[in-house]
C-alpha cells in the first residue's frame, strides 16, 4: 500500500514557493544588485515562502515587513553573545518520539519538522528535526501520552503540524481520541496565514469531529499577513468550533510599533481571531537582528493596553528555559 496519494492543492501550492532568493526578489521587482551587500551568501536554513504570501508583500519594497521575515540577510552570521541553537531548552526535555513535557499540564508532540515558510528568526531553526522525533517512535511517544494522566492538553507543534496530510492528522488524532484526560487538543501552525489553501472543509470536519475542544494558535506578526485568503480560511475554522488565538514574535523592522500592532489586533479580531501572546525573541543564533529591548516592548505594550480593550491586548511573555510556563513582562 505504499502507492502514492496523488498532490492536493495546497501541497501543488507549496512545491511551487519560492526557494531561491533571486527568483522572490525578481516577482517583487526589487532589484537583487543593489542588495548583495546585506543578503546572506548561502544558509544551511534556505529561504521557503508560498508564492500566496509573497503576494501580500509590497512590490519593490526592499524593507517589506513581511520580506524582513523570510529573507536571509547578511547580519545572521554575526556572532551574538547569548544567542545559541537551543535557545529555550527543549533538547533535555524531549523524547526520541518527540515528546517535550516541560510545561506544566501539557504536552508539545513534535509532529513533524516541515514547514510552509522559514521564519529566519524561529526559535527552533536549528533544531535537529532529521532525528527528532526519532523514525517509528510515535508509537511509543503516544504509549507515554496515555499514561501521563496529569496531562490535560495535547500541543501538536513541529514544524507546523498542519503540513500532516488529512490521512496522517486523522491517524494522529484518532489515536489521541480516546485518552480521557486530554481536554484539549492544541494546534500551533502558520499555514492559515502562509497557505490558507491547507484550510479545507476536510480539515474542518476533522477538527470538528474530534472529541476534545480544539484550539488552533496562529502565528502572525504584522496586520498584512491577514489577507482575504487568510481571512476566509480563519472564518471556516471558526465555524467548525475551533477557538482561534493568535501568538506574534515582537520583531526589529517588522512590527516593533504601537500603530502596526494595534492594527494588528484589530484585524485578528475581525478574522475571529483574539490575540494571545507577544513573544520576546528568543535568542537563536542568526537572529539578533531582530531583537527589542526590554524597555522598549514594555513601552509598547502598555501603549497597546492604553489603546485596546484587554481582550485584544496580547500578553508580553519571554520563555525561559527550564520554566514550565512563560514569564511575563509586565
Ligand atoms: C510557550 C509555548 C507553548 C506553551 O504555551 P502556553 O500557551 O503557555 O501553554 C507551546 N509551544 C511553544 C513553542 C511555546 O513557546
Ligand atoms: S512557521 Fe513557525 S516553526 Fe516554521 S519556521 Fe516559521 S516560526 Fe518556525
Amino acid at each position: 500500500m505504499t502507492q502514492a496519494r496523488s498532490r492536493v492543492l495546497w501541497q501543488q501550492e507549496l512545491a511551487g514557493a519560492f526557494t531561491a532568493v533571486e527568483a522572490l526578489l525578481d516577482f517583487l521587482g526589487i532589484p537583487a544588485a543593489g542588495r548583495a551587500g546585506v543578503l546572506a551568501q548561502a544558509s544551511d536554513f534556505r529561504l521557503l515562502v508560498p508564492r500566496g504570501f509573497a503576494e501580500l508583500m509590497r512590490r519593490g519594497d526592499p524593507h517589506d515587513p513581511l520580506l524582513r521575515q523570510v529573507l536571509p540577510l547578511r547580519a545572521e552570521s554575526a556572532a551574538a553573545d547569548g544567542f545559541g541553537t537551543d535557545p529555550v531548552g527543549e533538547l533535555a526535555a524531549c523524547t526520541d518520539g518527540g515528546l517535550l513535557r516541560k510545561y506544566h499540564g501539557r504536552a508539545l508532540l513534535i509532529a513533524t519538522g516541515g514547514c510552509a515558510v522559514h521564519c529566519r528568526y524561529c526559535f527552533r531553526r536549528h533544531f535537529p528535526y532529521a532525528t527528532l522525533p526519532a523514525r517509528g517512535a510515535l508509537d511509543a511517544a503516544l504509549a507515554e501520552l496515555a499514561a501521563a494522566t496529569d496531562v490535560h492538553e495535547l500541543i501538536l507543534s513541529g514544524g507546523d503540524p498542519l503540513l500532516l496530510d488529512d490521512h496522517a492528522l486523522a491517524d494522529l488524532l484518532g489515536r489521541v481520541a480516546g485518552m480521557a484526560h486530554l481536554r484539549r487538543i492544541r494546534v500551533h501552525s502558520r499555514l492559515p496565514i502562509v497557505l490558507p489553501s491547507r484550510v479545507t472543509p476536510a480539515l474542518g470536519r476533522l477538527l470538528a469531529a474530534q472529541p476534545q475542544r480544539c484550539v488552533l494558535v496562529i502565528h502572525a506578526n504584522h496586520p498584512a499577513e491577514l489577507g482575504a485568503a487568510a481571512a476566509d480560511a480563519l472564518a471556516a475554522l471558526g465555524e467548525a468550533g475551533v477557538t482561534l488565538l493568535n501568538q506574534s514574535v515582537l520583531l526589529r523592522g517588522v512590527n516593533d510599533d504601537a500603530d502596526c500592532l494595534t492594527a494588528l489586533s484589530e484585524r485578528l479580531f475581525d478574522c475571529g481571531v483574539l490575540p494571545y501572546y507577544l513573544h520576546q525573541l528568543d535568542p537563536v543564533a542568526g537572529a539578533a537582528h531582530f531583537a527589542v529591548d526590554d524597555a522598549r516592548a514594555r513601552t509598547l505594550a502598555t501603549a497597546l493596553r492604553s489603546r485596546l480593550p484587554g481582550y485584544l491586548t496580547p500578553l508580553l511573555v519571554r520563555e525561559l528555559p527550564g520554566a514550565g510556563s512563560k514569564l511575563p513582562l509586565l
